[in-house]
């Protein structure tokens, strides 16, 4: 593995407290100090206002559905022996858009707009990674 996308999350120092509160099932984002706006993926600047006065933020796990697609195939490992699976990107609570993936839904009952809330899935030596699964209320 030469890079750090999706396949393997990488954790350094910056992200830590993001996987070590994603291993406890807590989502975190970031919030702005400056503008007030939350932002995800995690980055150290504001994405809105340039701003460094940027701290974590546990987020409410709510989001709703952007839009998605089934992969039907996917060469790269581990997501080969997953298929199909759907990919997605939702609209967290807090405002960030993020691309995940969802889980405990049939491709034929999901909706634009759906509530749906956080889940995390956790592998053999991996991070856990955050999943959405419809909100059952
Ligand atoms: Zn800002």
């Amino acid at each position: 593995m030469t890079t750090g996308n999706a396949a393997t999350p990488e954790t350094d120092a910056f992200t830590r407290p993001y996987w070590d509160a994603a291993a406890d099932g807590h989502l975190l984002i970031r919030r702005c100090g400056d503008c007030g706006r939350a932002h995800h993926y995690p980055r150290e600047f504001c994405p809105h206002c340039w701003s460094d006065d940027v701290v974590w933020e546990r987020a409410s796990g709510r989001a709703t559905l952007y839009t998605w697609s089934v992969v039907h195939r996917n060469d790269l490992p581990p997501f080969g022996d997953r298929t199909p699976y759907t990919a997605a990107v939702v609209d967290l609570a807090e405002g960030p858009r993020m691309m995940t993936e969802i889980t405990g839904c049939a491709e034929t009952d999901l909706r634009i707009g759906m509530a749906l809330e956080v889940a995390f899935r956790g592998e053999e030596g991996a991070p856990a990674v955050p999943v959405f699964r419809p909100l059952l209320s």
